[in-house]
């Protein structure tokens, strides 16, 4: 078996994804453990500056380089890709679990006949065989997957779940002018629209009270909102109050919502699915919910086990006394 890792890079607008960063550094960690590298594989049309900031990250950099991977097409990233990969035979190919790679590393999969996990949060590899974990019912339990990774495999990891550390290498670049033998005519980009930011953008604020189901009503939006005008604090949600339209999507904080990085993070009501923290990197974060089993829990700095609608007039009371 090659001992490779292959770490697929997400851009956006010359921007690459934070999950790629996350992945080079679990790849790392795993090439390390088998003696093998890890290479961030980048399809771009202009992606010099790109390759430029992933050589810390990777011990090879290899810029796949045609006008046509300006903007995503997942049947030319997938000729592309089994191309590559068919000729070097990584060990494991990473993807981010997100809507870019939901088309291409399945399909991917089935073009190469190797096999996938999708959707983890975790994985390991020992001998030929990767474990992955993945979360089910919306992360209230983990489920263990499998494969031999003889003959490579493909995994892709929710963002969010690794940290990033840069490794400091100083990759070389490898640039392949690449050509097509295929042509796909059938879809065709047309635009690029940036989510609006809304009135209010969360990713900027230093603090933050979010809510989740656990408010029950929204007309108990307006107590809460209270709440966190009285410290300063911006109003942020999980996804079922977004769902439910109580609450617009620019504020959701999550896999599928925005990441944000505020000093403080309150979560009222919120069990803490991994899709949502996810999207929380906060140093501290506390956490009120009446279930003392809740996982949000796990990731509080601090944590209440009480009903909010008691705690949060209590808080805002002693704040005023405080103040
Ligand atoms: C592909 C995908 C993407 C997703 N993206 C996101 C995302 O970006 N963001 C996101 O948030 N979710 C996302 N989800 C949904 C996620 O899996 C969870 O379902 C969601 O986060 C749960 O929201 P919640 O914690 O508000 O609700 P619940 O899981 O229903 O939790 C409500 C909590 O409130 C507590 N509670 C109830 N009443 C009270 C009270 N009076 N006082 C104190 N505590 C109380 C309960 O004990 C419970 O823990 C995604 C799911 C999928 C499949």
């Amino acid at each position: 078996m090659n001992k490779d890792i292959f770490v697929v890079i997400e851009h956006r607008q010359e921007r690459i994804a934070d999950v790629s960063y996350e992945l080079l550094t679990k790849g790392y960690q795993i090439a390390e453990k088998l003696g093998g590298e890890v290479i961030a594989v980048l399809l771009a049309d202009d992606g010099d500056q790109m390759a430029q900031s992933l050589k810390s990250y990777a011990d090879k950099v290899l810029y796949i380089k045609n006008e046509i991977f300006k903007n995503l097409h997942s049947e030319y990233y997938c000729d592309a890709l089994s191309s590559i990969i068919g000729e070097r035979k990584p060990a494991l190919i990473l993807f981010g679990h997100t809507v870019d790679s939901f088309e291409v590393a399945p399909a991917l999969a089935e073009q190469l006949g190797i096999p996938i996990i999708s959707n983890c949060v975790d994985f390991d590899i020992d001998g030929d065989f990767v474990r992955a974990t993945v979360p089910l019912y919306g992360g209230k339990i983990n489920g263990e997957y499998s494969f031999n990774a003889e003959n490579g495999g493909i995994i892709s990891v929710i963002p969010g779940a690794f940290k990033v550390e840069n490794p400091q290498k100083s990759g070389e670049i490898e640039k392949i002018e690449f050509t097509f033998e295929k042509e796909y005519d059938d879809k065709e980009f047309i635009e690029f629209i940036e989510a609006a930011a809304g009135e209010i953008d969360i990713t900027q604020a230093e603090k933050i009270v979010a809510i989740g189901r656990g408010v029950k009503d929204e007309e108990n939006i307006d107590m809460i909102k209270d709440f966190a005008d009285s410290i300063g604090a911006v109003l942020a949600c999980s996804r079922p109050i977004v769902d439910a339209g109580w609450l617009p999507k620019e504020r959701q904080v999550g896999s599928s919502g925005k990441t944000v990085k505020p000093k403080l993070y309150i979560a009222l009501g919120i069990s803490g699915a991994f899709q949502h923290i996810s999207g929380i990197k906060s140093d501290t974060i506390i956490a009120v919910n009446k279930d003392p089993n809740a996982p949000i829990f796990k990731v509080a700095h601090y944590g209440i086990v009480d009903d909010m609608f008691k705690v949060i007039p209590a808080l805002k009371a002693k704040i005023e006394e405080m103040k």
